[in-house]
């Protein structure tokens, strides 16, 4: 293999170019990323960027790396088409390069909910550094933010302009926080959290339209008919994934690039990779993780396949923090099946709920309990008799020789 190709030098392509390296390949490594800048982190965006506005510390490597590495790095360039009988990617621009093999890393955009009123002047979103620095300029002038939809990065900046001193009102349509990640007794934590760091949160607050004066948002108009004044709007209603390089190019595509559990595309040529792929899970079904565990395991493991030829399907554990304001939440595990939920007490200012599925533990959600989250990921799987004959403490568990 002469020739690797990775499009998209966000967190996982990145990883993908790193780990090649790690594993010896001595190829020719080409990382293609639309953005400019070098590649960089995204969870700090949403958390200590806004406070701080130190773009350097973002960068997942400087600049020395991928030339001591011999990793050609392309900013600003962006790949068209896919050429899979030829074996190229064809960019924006026309050129064309050949590749041995192809990992698509190519992420995912924010998504827009068709609501009217989204070009008046001072309405954002988050993905990218050029929103966050959008956002920041904006924040320091502005008095009340209207943050659409409570999942993560909406209420992780919430408690970000809090902190700073703005007034916050986060609509959510559903009838809870993060309800699509978080059992309902940990979105009921956040909810009183949120309340208390003065954030006033609207559940069941679907935004009907974004008002504007003079060119400029003044408020949301939500379906109660209730009009929230703010002179800031933040759309954070999820992302969807970056698929339609790999559907114009015929693979397999469905809430996702496809991939199977070797993290291949329908094409062997090609494999996919973090917030665009769909992958299997282990224990049945598929998942498209938003995540830099899944980013970040995928690359690593799709590296080891290509050079030391192994064939183990993926099955890494996943997990996913967030930080808002002082609680910093930690899931191990999906929990998204499970049939019973247990609220573990724990100590003052910290929290944790267990999932289980048929009697075993299947995710892990704690807040300000990082021991425990470390020993919930060894555990996924464990039976709960287990954990309870180590009274749910998960790192006497774990000693106990649960996992
Ligand atoms: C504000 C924010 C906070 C977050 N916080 C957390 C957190 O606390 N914990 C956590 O686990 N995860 C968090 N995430 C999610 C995490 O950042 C993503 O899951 C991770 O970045 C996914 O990596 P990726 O490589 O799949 O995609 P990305 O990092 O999005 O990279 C994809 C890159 O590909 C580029 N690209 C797409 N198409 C093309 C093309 N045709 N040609 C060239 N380039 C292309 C894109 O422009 C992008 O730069 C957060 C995300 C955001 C936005």
């Amino acid at each position: 293999m002469d020739r690797i190709l990775i499009v998209g030098a966000g967190q996982g392509g990145f990883q993908a170019a790193a780990s090649l390296r790690q594993e010896g390949f001595a190829g020719e490594i080409v990382l293609f990323g639309e953005e400019p800048g070098l590649p960089y982190q995204r969870p700090p965006l949403s958390k200590a960027y806004m406070a701080d506005g130190d773009a350097d510390r973002l960068l997942l490597k400087p600049a020395s790396f991928y030339e001591r590495s011999t990793i050609t790095y392309r900013p600003e360039v962006r790949i068209g088409a896919i050429d899979r009988a030829a074996r190229e990617v064809v960019t924006a621009a026309g050129e064309r390069l050949g590749y041995d093999h192809l990992i698509l890393a190519t992420g995912a955009r924010n998504f827009r909910p068709p609501i009217p009123g989204q070009e008046a002047d001072g309405v954002l979103e988050l993905r990218t550094l050029a929103d966050a620095v959008r956002i920041r300029a904006r924040l320091a002038e502005t008095r009340h933010a209207i943050v659409i939809g409570g999942g993560f990065i909406g209420l992780e900046f919430a408690a970000m302009a809090r902190a700073a001193g703005v007034g916050v009102t986060v609509l959510e349509a559903a009838p809870r926080l993060m309800g699509r990640a978080l059992s309902p007794a940990m979105s009921e934590f956040f909810l009183a959290a949120h309340r208390e760091m003065g954030t006033e949160v609207l559940l069941g607050a679907a935004a009907r339209r974004i008002e504007a004066e003079g060119g400029k948002v003044s408020g949301v108009d939500t379906a109660d008919v209730r009009v929230v004044p703010g002179d800031l709007v933040l759309i954070a209603t999820g992302i969807r994934p970056n698929v339609e390089l790999a559907e114009a190019a015929g693979l397999h595509v469905d809430n996702g690039i496809v991939v199977d559990e070797s993290l291949l595309t329908s094409d062997p040529a090609i494999s996919a990779l973090g917030d665009a792929a769909s992958f299997p899970l282990p224990e049945g079904g598929r998942a498209r993780l938003e995540s830099v565990q899944a980013a970040v395991d995928h690359a690593r493991h799709i590296a080891k396949r290509l050079l030391r030829g192994e064939s183990a399907p993926y099955a890494a554990v996943p997990w996913f923090w967030s930080d808002q304001g002082k609680l910093k939440l930690q899931i191990a595990g999906l929990g998204t099946a499970a049939d019973e939920s247990q609220d573990v007490p724990q100590p003052e200012g910290a929290k944790m709920v267990l999932l289980y599925r048929q009697g075993r533990l299947i995710a892990a959600e704690t807040v300000n309990a990082p021991g425990q989250h470390m020993a919930a990921r060894r555990l996924i799987g464990a039976p709960r008799s287990a954990l309870e004959a180590a009274g749910y403490d998960l790192k006497a568990a774990l000693r106990q020789g649960a996992a």
